[in-house]
């Protein structure tokens, strides 16, 4: 048994390392997911002098953070605000982290060399680079002589009666190609090793040899993420385990993700990226609205604004409500100035086309998609195209409705929505209220930021002070 507990660590010095099949591992605190919530709940915990292990499925740790912001990372936003994150738990996501704020994470991060530049109050390492604050965090680890066990999965937690935790761990193939082929060897030394237990185990004479490592924990942090981005490792286990732990679920559905539009025609405009004004329309009832970048596809209507209703949008598909997004393409723009270019439309040329007479007011693949709804093309002579037409195009232009029939799903979403009630977790400590001296956070629990940093904001925070409480026990 390695104990962790008397600093008896065998570490690598690339910070993670595997342990023989079958080892049993005891410390007082097993973080299960090595992401951002889990990375800095490890970092908490060991600096507060506690004996701390990690376990993360992914072939090294902080994997998805190197992805995250297109792979610039926005790691905060100095705009703070209520309504930058979602919860259906009815409690104030902000107040609960009030206690360590976006400077305060900035900090964190400064006092251990990394600068910052800040976009209009979204920020990003100075080097834009993701993968710096990834390897500060593992840098972090490994000078706290934390334990990363990579390339694990915890498949079970219970608790026994001496109040500690027994925790079951497999091994799984990193995604990494270079330990591909050592996976591969060791998948058949352990196929090998398992033929040859049954044949003992039949004839009743070994020992068999155990498949699972075991880890006796003290207390555990559960960060093990959501469902969003699978490739990093996330495929929804935090749930269950916590569930065996006593806790129930928000249903979740994926956010931040674009909105699938099953019109034909879509095809015609996609590729288009252009300012909007968008509604998000649920039964005929106007339930959410944004502006920025909206970007059209083949399938898909997309952009942040889109993202940004897309939770709003998931839920309401989920209790089969008819979704539409309805976009103004000139948005913003004052209605003197609007009917300016509608009169001109009104009254010009009579002999130019539809593209030569609508010039200047939309992308011209997006003229073309408007057209299409009305039968029309761009090539047509405007003499042929009766004034009524001319007003609709023009009404279309700043009110296209998209039906709406799915979300692009957990693969493109950066974040799942629902998750672990926050109401079943200490708003300073993080730890459960259904099993004490098991703590939850990040992207497990019922609460989802808007675009702009807030996600990544509200892992790191939770993960430090649940880190931090755990050692404090
Ligand atoms: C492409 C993309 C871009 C993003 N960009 C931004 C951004 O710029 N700013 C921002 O604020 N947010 C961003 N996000 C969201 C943000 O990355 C997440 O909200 C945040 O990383 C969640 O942190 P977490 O620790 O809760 O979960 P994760 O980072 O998802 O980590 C969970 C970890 O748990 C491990 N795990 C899961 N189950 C098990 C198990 N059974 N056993 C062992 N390990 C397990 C997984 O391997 C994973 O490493 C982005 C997300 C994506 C996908």
């Amino acid at each position: 048994m390695t104990d962790y507990r008397n600093g008896t660590l065998n570490q690598k010095s690339d910070a993670w390392f595997t342990p023989e099949n079958g080892e049993t591992i005891r410390t007082e605190i097993a973080v299960i997911g090595g992401g951002a919530s889990g990375c800095m709940a490890a970092i908490g915990a060991a600096e507060s002098g506690a004996s701390v292990v990690v376990f993360d499925k992914n072939d090294r740790p902080a994997r998805k953070i190197c992805a995250t912001g297109n792979g610039r990372c926005n790691l905060v936003n100095l705009y703070q605000d209520e309504k930058c994150w979602y919860t259906s738990s009815g409690v104030s996501v902000r107040e609960r982290l009030a206690s360590f704020s976006e400077r305060d994470l900035l900090a964190f991060f400064e006092e251990r060399g990394i600068w910052f530049h800040d976009r209009q109050g979204y920020v990003y390492p100075g080097t834009d680079q993701a993968s710096v604050i990834a390897d500060l965090l593992i840098r972090e680890m490994n000078r706290l002589q934390v334990g990363v066990f990579s390339g694990t999965r915890v498949t079970g937690i219970e608790k026994d009666p001496s109040g500690a935790f027994r925790i079951t761990v497999e091994s799984v193939g990193g995604s990494d190609p270079g330990k591909e082929k050592n996976n591969r060897n060791r998948r058949k030394k352990e196929n090998r090793r398992k033929n040859e237990r049954n044949r003992n185990l039949q004839t009743g004479s070994v020992r068999a040899v155990p498949e699972h490592r075991i880890c006796i924990a003290d207390r555990v942090i559960l960060c093990t993420g959501g469902l969003a981005g699978p490739v990093f490792g996330c495929g929804g286990d935090g749930y269950a385990l916590a569930e065996s732990l006593g806790h129930s679920l928000v249903p979740t559905v994926p956010a931040l993700t674009p909105l699938i539009c099953p019109e034909k025609a879509l095809k015609m405009a996609a590729g288009v990226r252009c300012p909007a004004a968008i509604t998000l329309i649920c039964d005929g009832e106007e339930t959410g609205a944004e502006q920025g970048e909206l970007q059209i596809t083949e399938t898909a209507v997309s952009g942040i604004p889109v993202f940004q209703l897309s939770r709003l949008a998931g839920y309401a598909l989920r209790e089969g409500r008819e979704v539409r997004v309805r976009a103004d393409f000139l948005p913003g723009m004052p209605e003197e100035e609007w009917q300016k270019h509608v009169d001109l439309r009104l009254r010009d040329d009579r002999n130019q086309t539809l593209e030569q007479l609508f010039m200047g007011l939309v992308h011209p693949k997006l003229l073309r998609f408007i057209l299409n709804r009305l039968g029309l093309v761009s090539e047509q002579k405007r003499a042929g195209v009766k004034t009524e037409q001319i007003r609709q195009v023009l009404q279309l232009m700043r009110g296209l409705d998209f039906e709406i029939t799915d979300l692009a799903g957990y693969e493109k979403a950066q974040v799942t929505a629902g998750g672990i009630p926050l109401t079943e977790t200490d708003p300073d400590t993080m730890e459960s209220l259904a099993c004490p001296g098991l703590y939850l956070a990040g992207e497990l629990l019922d609460a989802d930021g808007i675009c702009g940093g807030y996600n990544l904001q509200w892992a790191m925070t939770g993960g430090l002070l649940a880190g931090r409480a755990a050692a404090g026990k």
